[in-house]
C-alpha cells in the first residue's frame, strides 16, 4: 500500500492529518491551556535554579559576606523553585496524557465505526490485518504525538526559551553565541526528515503488511497445515520482516548518524565560544563568574532539550503518516442508506433486466428478471460461479447493480432504510458467522430480544433439542467461529439467529460443505414449515431439498436459462436442471454403496 511520495503530496497528506490532530487540541482546550500554564510557570521555576546559583556566588561568595539568614533565603529558594519545578513538570505530563487518551480513544471509536459502515465493495480489496493495524496500530502512534511530541517538544522549546531569558538577563553577548546554536539544530532537523522521512513511512507501510500477513496466516491456519504450507508462509513472513528491518536500519542509520553526534558537536563549539568570549571580559576586567557558572549549567541543559526535541521527530513524522492513513480510511465513502420509511410488509420480490459485475469488464449478472409473490418459494440452482450468491448480495443491497432495478413489495431498493431493510430481509449466509459469545449472544444478535422469542427461533431451526440437553442451555459458551458446533449445527444456529427477527423474506445461502443427510433432513423440515409464510429464496446445491419449490431459476452465466418447478424441469429434453439433478443421483447411489 505504498503511495506516491511527490512532495507536494506529503505535505497535502500531511496537512490533512494535521488537521485531524489538531482538531482534538482545539476540543480539549481548557486542559491544553491548562497543561501549558502548568509548563510555563515549570519552566520559569526552573532557569531561576542557576540564576540564584550566580546571585550567591557574585554578591556572597566572592565578596566573602557571608551572611546566615541570606544564604538561608537563597538555600530554600533553590529547593523550593527545582522541587517546584518537577512537581509541575509531572503535572504537565499528566494534562499532556489526558489529552492524548481523549483523543486516541475518539479516534478508535470513530475508524471502527466508520469501518462498520463502510460498503462491503470495499471489503472486497481490504486485508484484515492492515485495517486491524489502521485501528491499533495508527491510533496509538498519534497518542505518542500527543503525550511525547507535544509535552517533550513544547516543553523542551520553553525551557529553551527560559534558558535564553534567563542567559539574556545575565549577558546579552554570552546569549547570542548561544542562540546561534538554534538555526544549526534545526538545519540537522530539516535534513533528518529529507533523508528518513521515506523510510519511516516505508517502515510504517511494512510494519501493517506484517500484521495482514500473521493474521491471514492465524484464520487460515487449518488450511495453511493441512496443505503443508508452513515453510513457504514462513518464508513470505520472514521477507516482509527482512525488509521491515531494512527500512527501519536505514531510518535508524541516518537519525544515529546525524542527530546525537552533530548536535553534541555543536554543543562543544558553542561551549568554546562562550569560553572564549568569557575570556575577553576577564581581559577588559568586566567579568563576573557567577555569570560564567550560571552559563556552563545553563549550557549543559541547553542541548539536551535540543536532542531531545531533533529525536522526537521520527514521532511526529510517525504520528503524521499515522494520522494520514487514518484519515484516508476515514474519508472513505461511506454506503448511503436512504432515510426513507418504506418498510417490507408482504414480501413481494422483483427483479428486472439485473445487470452486475464486481469490476466493470467481468459481468456476473447479465439481465436477470423474475418476480416472486409473497410466500413464495424460489429456489436458485446453478454451477459454481454463476452468480447466486452474488444475487442474494443485491437483494440485500450490499452491492448496487450496474443497470435494472430490484422492488420490494413494489417500491425500489434504494427506498428503504437500512434497519427497516435488514429488519425484513433474513440471510443465512453460505459460510455461517459464530461469534465468540453464548448461544443466545448469537441468535439475538444484539436485538433484544426476550427469552421466548430466542427459544421459538430455536425451535423453528430444529435445535432446541440439542440445546436442551447442553449443561448451559441456551449459555453455552461458543469458540470463536463456533468449532463446537458441527458445520450442520452451525447452519442451524444462523437459521435461528435469521428467523428471530420474523422477516418476510428469507435468503438461505446453501452450505457446499457436507451436512449429513439427517441435518439435511432438519434443515429442510425448518424451511418447509415456514413455506407460504415468509418468501422464500434458497440457493441450492444438494437439488433433493428444493423438490418442493414453487420455482426454479437455473443461472449460467449471469443469465436465467430454466425455470419452472421440479416436475416442469425433469420434463425438460435434455435440460440442464434435469442433467444435473441426474448427476446428483447418481453420485449419491455410488457414495451409499462405497
Ligand atoms: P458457489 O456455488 O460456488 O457459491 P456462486 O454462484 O455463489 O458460486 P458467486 O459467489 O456469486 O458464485 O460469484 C460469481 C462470480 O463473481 C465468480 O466468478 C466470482 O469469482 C466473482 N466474485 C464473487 N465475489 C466477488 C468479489 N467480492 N469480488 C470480485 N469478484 C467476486
Ligand atoms: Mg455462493
Amino acid at each position: 500500500m505504498t503511495t506516491e511520495q511527490t512532495p507536494d503530496h506529503r505535505s497535502r497528506r500531511s496537512r490533512s492529518a494535521f488537521k485531524l490532530l489538531s482538531g482534538y487540541l482545539w476540543r480539549d482546550r481548557p486542559l491544553l491551556i491548562r497543561s501549558v500554564l502548568l509548563l510555563l510557570v515549570a519552566t520559569a521555576l526552573d532557569v531561576t535554579g542557576p540564576l540564584l546559583a550566580k546571585v550567591f556566588i557574585d554578591d556572597y561568595l566572592i565578596p566573602q559576606q557571608l551572611d546566615g539568614t541570606m544564604l538561608l533565603v537563597l538555600l530554600a529558594g533553590y529547593l523550593f523553585s527545582q522541587a517546584g519545578a518537577a512537581w509541575l513538570g509531572y503535572r504537565q505530563t499528566l494534562g499532556f496524557t489526558e489529552i492524548a487518551l481523549n483523543a486516541v480513544q475518539d479516534i478508535r471509536e470513530r475508524v471502527f465505526a466508520h469501518t462498520l459502515k463502510l460498503p462491503m465493495r470495499y471489503f472486497d480489496t481490504a486485508m484484515s490485518g492492515q485495517l486491524v493495524s489502521r485501528i491499533t496500530n495508527d491510533t496509538e502512534a498519534i497518542k505518542d504525538l500527543y503525550v511525547q511530541f507535544l509535552s517533550v517538544v513544547l516543553g523542551n522549546l520553553m525551557l529553551l526559551i527560559g534558558i535564553l531569558i534567563a542567559m539574556a538577563l545575565l549577558d546579552s553577548q554570552l546569549m547570542l553565541a548561544a542562540l546561534a546554536l538554534i538555526p544549526t539544530v534545526f538545519g540537522v532537523i530539516y535534513l533528518y526528515e529529507k533523508f528518513s522521512g521515506a523510510a519511516v513511512q516505508k517502515a510504517r507501510s511494512l510494519r501493517s503488511d506484517i500484521n495482514a500477513q500473521l493474521s491471514e496466516s492465524i484464520a487460515g491456519m487449518s488450511v495453511l497445515q493441512a496443505c503443508n504450507q508452513q515453510q513457504r508462509f514462513s518464508q513470505r513472513f520472514d521477507g516482509v520482516n527482512q525488509h521491515y528491518y531494512r527500512a527501519r536500519m536505514s531510518s535508524i542509520r541516518a537519525s544515529a548518524a546525524l542527530l546525537r553526534p552533530a548536535i553534541d558537536l555543536l554543543s562543544v563549539l558553542v561551549l568554546i565560544a562562550v569560553v572564549w568570549l568569557f575570556g575577553l571580559q576577564v581581559e577588559a576586567g568586566v567579568a563576573e563568574v557567577g555569570v560564567l557558572y550560571a552559563f556552563l549549567s545553563f549550557l549543559g541543559r541547553f542541548t539536551e532539550p535540543l536532542a531531545e526535541i531533533t529525536q522526537r521527530f521520527n514521532l511526529y513524522q510517525q504520528a503524521m503518516v499515522a494520522g494520514e492513513r487514518v484519515n484516508r480510511l476515514l474519508a472513505e465513502p461511506a454506503q448511503q442508506f436512504s432515510h426513507a420509511q418504506a418498510q417490507i410488509t408482504a414480501g413481494k420480490v422483483q427483479v428486472r433486466d439485473l445487470h452486475f459485475g464486481y469490476q466493470a469488464e467481468k459481468p456476473v449478472l447479465n439481465g436477470l428478471n423474475f418476480t416472486i409473490e409473497p410466500g413464495q418459494f424460489y429456489a436458485v440452482v446453478g454451477h459454481t460461479g454463476s452468480g447466486k450468491s452474488t444475487l442474494l448480495s443485491l437483494l440485500l443491497n450490499f452491492y448496487q447493480p450496474d443497470q435494472g432495478s430490484i422492488a420490494l413489495d413494489d417500491q425500489p431498493l434504494d427506498q428503504f432504510g437500512h434497519d427497516l431493510l435488514r429488519e425484513g430481509i433474513g440471510l443465512i449466509p453460505q459460510e455461517p458467522f459464530i461469534m465468540a459469545g453464548s448461544i443466545r449472544t448469537n441468535i439475538d444478535m444484539g436485538r433484544g430480544l426476550t427469552d421466548s422469542a430466542i427459544e421459538t427461533a430455536a425451535r423453528q431451526a430444529h435445535l432446541h433439542g440439542m440445546i436442551s440437553q447442553l449443561a448451559d442451555g441456551y449459555h453455552t459458551g461458543l469458540g470463536e467461529r463456533g468449532t463446537r458446533l458441527s458445520t450442520g449445527q452451525r447452519q442451524q444456529l444462523v437459521i435461528a439467529r435469521a428467523l428471530a427477527a420474523s422477516p418476510k423474506i428469507l435468503l438461505l445461502d446453501e452450505a457446499t460443505a457436507n451436512v449429513d443427510s439427517e441435518t439435511e433432513q432438519v434443515v429442510q423440515q425448518a424451511l418447509h414449515e415456514l413455506h407460504g409464510k415468509v418468501t422464500l429464496i434458497t440457493v441450492a446445491h444438494r437439488l433433493s431439498t428444493i423438490k418442493r419449490a414453487d420455482q426454479i431459476l437455473v443461472l449460467a452465466h449471469g443469465e436465467v436459462c430454466e425455470r419452472g418447478n421440479h416436475s416442469q424441469l425433469m420434463a425438460r429434453e435434455n435440460g440442464r436442471y434435469q442433467s444435473m439433478y441426474r448427476l446428483q443421483r447418481q453420485a449419491q447411489k455410488v457414495a451409499r454403496r462405497s
